[in-house]
């Protein structure tokens, strides 16, 4: 089955009661068994919940994976991953990464003596570096956040598999319609659902892809002992949502591509990050395993200063000044004062994160709108 049918199909059938062809909401927390242990496979739903079989079903299809298992959050996904993990473990990560994230190994998970590394993985020699025979886990998120570099999948799964651990790729940023790590080799492909999948800016939920059986059971396992599940609506929701990923994100593409190309044109823009362009550093990478570049981009304004920068992004009118990202209403932030602001400020340039740069998740809406929009709120 194809990409743009198995949104629709893949792991959704119609109810066996009543033929409903949309999957029920089972708001239910619990299941009648005849005699005990005696049941249809459902006991609890903290355990399984048939609208979330059904989603997890689907989004193992759209990543090519065999095992799917969804959480509350993109946070609760994470946080069964590194429950995989036990004391004295390490872990290299991204150092471009979701602050969520970075919060979640450094304040969790590191007093539990969990050993974490953050480095620059469009380098590879800066991953091989912290390589020692106690790394489980190589963690990495591309395109990276909000500078939109791109790492390549392929070759983390071979160090990942030279020193026998696990590669975990956030996929959030690209979705399955631009980007299936599992067939570049990737062990676990987490999502936070919230963004591009559900796509419609009303769930927060998580995901988590993955073919091993035995990884399967122990996440499963983990996420039954901690809990971090989702509702069925929430899952009806998601559903529904990803029955348009493909025309969304074809839109998303097409006008980010729009968007990237005027704002390079623009007079009062220094820089436009976006894999796109065939000067972008990673493109080559971005073109063998994405397949298209999408509508998340960042850009700086001549001069670099903040107070620009604000008024731009307070300026525009349909470009929403919002955290978030991947929903069908366009959304723009300000890294430095916003998801970036407790980075200090000369490490926030060591990176390359100016002062003056904006981030953008186009939106779905008419692309000529969203350029006037820009266009008068740069000024
Ligand atoms: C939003 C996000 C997360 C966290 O997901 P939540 O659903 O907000 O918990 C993780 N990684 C990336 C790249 C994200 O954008």
């Amino acid at each position: 089955m194809k990409f743009n049918t198995k949104t629709i199909h893949a792991g959704v059938h119609a109810d066996p009661l009543t033929g409903a062809v949309m999957t029920p909401i089972y708001q239910t927390s619990t299941y009648k068994q005849v005699a005990p242990g005696n049941h249809q496979g459902y006991e609890y739903s903290r355990t399984h919940n048939p609208t979330r079989t059904q989603l997890q079903d689907n989004l193992a299809a759209l990543e090519n994976a065999k095992h799917g298992l969804v959480f509350g959050s993109g946070m609760a996904a994470i946080d069964a991953v590194v429950k995989l993990l036990k004391p004295g473990d390490e872990v290299i990560a991204t150092n471009d990464l979701y602050g969520g994230s970075y919060r979640i190994f450094t304040k969790i998970f590191q007093p539990f003596g969990i050993q974490f590394h953050f480095v620059d993985m469009s380098d590879m020699s800066q991953i091989k570096a912290r390589i020692n025979d106690k790394t489980r886990m190589i963690w990495v998120e591309t395109p990276t956040n909000p500078l939109l570099k791109i790492i390549d999948i392929k070759a983390c799964a071979a160090l990942a598999k030279q020193c026998d651990a696990l590669l975990c790729v956030d996929n959030t940023f690209a979705s399955p319609y631009l980007q299936n790590p599992m067939d570049l080799g990737a062990d676990i492909v987490m999502h936070s659902v919230t963004k591009y999948l559900n796509g419609h800016s009303d769930v927060v939920m998580g995901a988590l892809v993955l073919n091993d059986d035995q990884l399967q059971e122990r996440l499963a396992f983990i996420q039954n002992s901690c809990g971090g599940v989702p509702g069925p609506q929430d899952c009806f929701l998601v559903l529904r949502g990803i029955k348009t990923l493909h025309l969304r994100m074809a839109r998303h593409c097409e006008n980010g591509r729009a968007i990237a190309e005027f704002l390079r044109a623009h007079k009062k823009v220094a820089r436009v990050f976006w894999p796109g362009f065939t000067d972008h550093p990673n493109h080559e990478i971005a073109k063998s395993q994405m397949r298209d570049f999408g509508g998340m981009m960042s850009f700086t304004l001549k001069g670099d200063h903040i107070g620009d920068a604000l008024r731009t992004i307070s300026n525009t009118k349909l470009f929403t000044l919002a955290e978030s990202l991947g929903g069908v209403e366009s959304l723009c932030g300000h890294p430095a004062s916003m998801t970036h602001a407790s980075i200090p400020r000369e490490e926030r340039e060591k990176a390359g994160l100016k002062d003056s740069l904006i981030r953008l998740s186009v939106g779905i809406e008419d692309v000529d709108d969203l350029i006037v929009d820009l266009d008068q709120a740069i000024g």
